[in-house]
């Protein structure tokens, strides 16, 4: 059929640019350096034993939306336990921290809205402005906090939320929290804050971005997800009451959607509570990012060191990042490539997601893997080319 020739004419042209993307399982064995699962909770004896007596207690599955009759007493503990966790009155889970993005947006956009989207968010965050958009809402998008006061001061007095990453995906650093939320306060805008990569690794104890400030205000929006840190699956909103009532009524991935899955959960309230009961988690995780940062930094790696658990190696050229990634794969290291249109061309990267659960072996293990001869040269090679 023409459709499908179609289709396999515009992968190959990808494949020709080095962007075509597939699909690879981790190899048995290998050690896993692009993961999320940041405190190496998704393996936790407790975790597993928590989801698996969740699912012989509840099922395998929610069965129904909520409204219909997918609740059960579980997800409440862990929608208490969340909202406790970020000191909101409340808080909502959904099937993923993309599907609570959508939710919130959208049930929160209408034609008298502005929404101020930060340039570099997560494409669930800018998929959730194309829905409001086509709602009405007004979007404009911001790289910097000037630029930001420009668009606010034109904005007519209507529902104004600025949406930003707590923690930018790609590069690790993080959003500029104190600034957003003066302005926030000063325009009387709403501040939704996508912390998915905050949640259990930034602040003394991982309750994420507005720890870390060591700030709080009524206006925040918190967005997380139980996916990465907390080793589960899932997302939820967490704020004030209103809001989350609201969202029961309002935000359509939760309503016409099947409830979270028991087994999930089960996982992240256990992990809550293994984050509450052993936040020196976050401390090896700091420290392992200091060790990786300094080794791969020596061996001449083009490396950044951020707050958060996200270490971007950037390489530059697509095809270098890919060889790279190969050549760690036969080094027992599986870390794949970060290429556009996630990042922009020519900063291809292999991006690291440190991991509290790795010991002086794997360490040793990375630096290994990082310094063979042929690596650096790959680096410095690039480096004149760029
Ligand atoms: C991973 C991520 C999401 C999506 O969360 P899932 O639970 O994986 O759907 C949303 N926002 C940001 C910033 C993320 O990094």
């Amino acid at each position: 059929m023409i459709f499908w020739e179609e289709l396999a004419s515009e992968l190959n042209a990808r494949e020709a640019k080095s962007l075509r993307r597939t699909l690879q399982s981790v190899p048995d064995g290998a050690l896993d350096l692009a993961s999320n699962d940041y405190l190496g909770l998704s393996r936790h004896p407790e975790v597993v034993a928590a989801a698996q007596d969740a699912a012989a207690r509840f099922g395998a599955g929610a069965r129904a939306s909520r409204l219909v009759s997918g609740q059960f007493w579980l997800v409440e503990e862990l929608e208490n336990a969340l909202a406790h966790f970020k000191q909101t009155e409340a808080a909502l889970v959904f099937s993923s921290g993309y599907a609570a993005n959508g939710g919130v947006i959208g049930a929160l956009s209408n034609a008298e809205t502005a929404l101020f989207c930060h340039k570099r968010n997560h494409a669930s965050l800018l998929d959730g402005c194309r829905l409001a958009q086509s709602q009405g809402a007004t979007v404009r998008y911001f790289a910097s906090n000037p630029k930001l006061r420009e668009l606010l001061e034109k904005s007519a007095p209507n529902r104004k939320i600025i949406i930003a990453d707590a923690v930018f995906s790609m590069d690790g650093d993080l959003c500029d929290l104190p600034a957003l939320l003066n302005l926030a306060r000063e325009f009387d805008a709403l501040l939704l804050l996508d912390d998915a990569h905050g949640t259990g690794t930034l602040g003394a104890s991982g309750r994420g971005i507005t720890e870390h400030f060591g700030l709080g205000d009524e206006r925040i929006v918190h967005v997380g997800t139980l996916s990465k840190a907390l080793g589960s699956q899932g997302g939820f909103v967490a704020g004030p009451r209103v809001l989350i009532d609201f969202l029961v009524n309002a935000a359509r991935p939760f309503i016409y959607s099947t409830g979270l899955n028991p087994p999930a959960v089960g996982a992240a309230l256990k992990s809550l509570e293994i984050i509450a009961r052993e936040p020196q988690r976050i401390g090896t995780l700091r420290a392992n990012a200091r060790f990786l940062a300094e080794k791969l930094g020596n061996l001449g790696f083009e490396v950044r060191l951020q707050p958060s658990p996200i270490f971007p190696v950037i390489i530059g050229a697509e095809k270098r990042a890919l060889e790279l990634s190969e050549k760690l794969l036969e080094r027992g290291l599986w870390c794949r490539a970060i290429r556009p249109p996630t990042v922009p061309v020519g900063s291809s990267r292999l991006r690291i997601g440190i991991n509290a659960g790795w010991n002086e072996g794997d360490l040793a293990c990375i630096v290994a893997g990082f310094s063979h001869r042929e690596h650096k040269e790959d680096t410095e090679r690039h480096r004149e080319f760029f």
